[in-house]
């Protein structure tokens, strides 16, 4: 289907996320018309931190947004990786310069709310995009005059606007992903985070500079700092049911305190520094499912939620975002041909990583035999080994 006003056309982004914000300046780059809409009021980011890895940070730097993201960010030297039952280090995992020597691009953590704050920043002050909130998209229909019109709910009303295309980037919950035949539901993974941030002054010193990774039967615990290292993040994610009728819900230390009960004194001690938990439910979405349908195509969270046990998640929201751009110049000829592109592309690193996800939640919830074995293995590794494992994950670049 050709149009020859397309070039005047809008592209709609569904979703203001990370990864509909850093699409929106990777498609505007190459000139098109963005309209970013999203069904929340205002855009605060909830959760706490996140790991931004070396192949995130290059698509970021293209964007010309990593000097903005630096004063919030921290470079954590090591992982360090420790039993949750003995406390014990098991090994430890280099970051810092060397991932930056090794990749080119920094391996930062940060929390949620700058990342978005900055995008978001960005987006507005760039001629060309538009974003539109507590605007809900709804669908995407044929409309008169060979045009394509996307149908959206605000203040109660149904509206419509032309454009060229719509990218689905509403999440793990998407209503894009609806339009697109063949799509699956996201699912429930039957494990829980409970996340948190604390004062750094309320973390014992050793906690303060180093990400860490604690392993337990059927449960773990994560923590870096953020907030270019004034707060400590902490997630900490177990096998748990889901009753509550949203898929996030306020906890108390009490419940978290419940659920990491026989940890060490030291993990136990700072858990209960706070009140101000957060609980949600992990999903996720068959990245293997189909992602584009005509002039539609989802991207991050939408087309491939992953459980968050390789930190990948928004990595490859912002990864998309830039793969996407470069298969939509502006004088596309075939948009639907290009999103195929797109998705034929991102399917097999996406499925992939999504998979490593999936056997990290068996690993770090290793007990018995098995546990051993892995304990071992970490031990006898060096950290810059560790840290090599990860290479095709972290040394991806946007211009790849
Ligand atoms: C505990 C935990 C820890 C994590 N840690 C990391 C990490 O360290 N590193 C990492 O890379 N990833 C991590 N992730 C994953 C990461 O958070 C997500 O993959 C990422 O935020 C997805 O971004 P997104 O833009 O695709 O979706 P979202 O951030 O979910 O954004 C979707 C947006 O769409 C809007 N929306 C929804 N429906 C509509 C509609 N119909 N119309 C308009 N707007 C709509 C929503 O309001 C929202 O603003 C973690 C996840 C969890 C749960």
């Amino acid at each position: 289907m050709t149009r020859t006003d397309d070039a005047l056309q809008p592209i709609i982004i569904a979703g203001a996320g990370i990864g509909g914000l850093t699409a929106a300046l990777a498609l505007r780059q190459q000139g098109h018309e963005i309209v970013l809409m999203d069904k929340a009021a205002a855009l605060s980011e909830v959760g706490a931190g996140l790991q931004l890895s070396p192949n995130a940070c290059s698509v970021l730097d293209r964007l010309g947004v990593l000097d903005a993201l630096e004063p919030h960010a921290c470079a954590p030297e090591y992982l360090r990786i420790r039993s949750g039952q003995s406390g014990r280090q098991l090994g430890r995992v280099r970051f810092g310069d060397y991932l930056k020597q090794r990749h080119g691009y920094p391996f930062w953590v940060i929390h949620r709310a700058d990342l978005q704050r900055v995008l978001q920043e960005r987006v507005e002050q760039t001629e060309g995009i538009t974003i539109r909130l507590a605007t809900e998209v709804l669908d995407l229909e044929p409309s008169p005059y060979d045009h394509l019109s996307c149908i959206y709910q605000s203040d109660g009303v149904t509206a419509n606007l032309s454009c060229k295309a719509l990218i689905g980037a509403d999440g793990v919950w998407s209503r894009s992903r609806r339009i697109i035949p063949g799509h699956e539901n996201a699912k429930f993974s039957g494990q829980v985070a409970y996340r948190a941030t604390i004062p750094i002054e309320a973390a014992p010193t050793g906690w303060r500079k180093d990400s860490g990774l604690w392993m337990h039967q059927d449960s773990h615990l994560v923590h870096y700092p953020v907030r270019g290292g004034r707060d400590l993040n902490i997630v900490g994610l177990a096998k748990e049911a889901w009753k509550d009728e949203t898929w996030s819900a306020r906890a108390d230390a009490k419940a978290v305190l419940h659920v990491f009960r026989d940890w060490p004194s030291e993990v136990r001690t700072l858990l209960g520094k706070t009140e101000n938990w957060l609980k949600w439910a992990l999903c996720s979405v068959d990245a293997s499912g189909p992602w584009s349908h005509g002039h539609v195509a989802l991207m991050g969270d939408a087309a491939h939620a992953m459980l968050p046990y390789m930190a990948q998640g928004a990595a490859m929201a912002i990864e998309d975002a830039a793969v996407l751009a470069r298969h939509l110049p502006r004088d596309v000829a075939n948009i639907p041909a290009a999103l195929r592109a797109f998705e034929r592309e991102r399917k097999p690193r996406v499925t992939r990583i999504q998979g490593i996800a999936f056997r990290n939640a068996k690993v770090f919830h290793f007990s018995g035999i098995k546990a051993l074995a892995r304990d071992t293995v970490l031990g006898l590794s060096s950290p810059e080994t560790l840290a090599a494992r990860f290479d095709d994950v972290y040394g991806w670049s946007a211009g790849n």
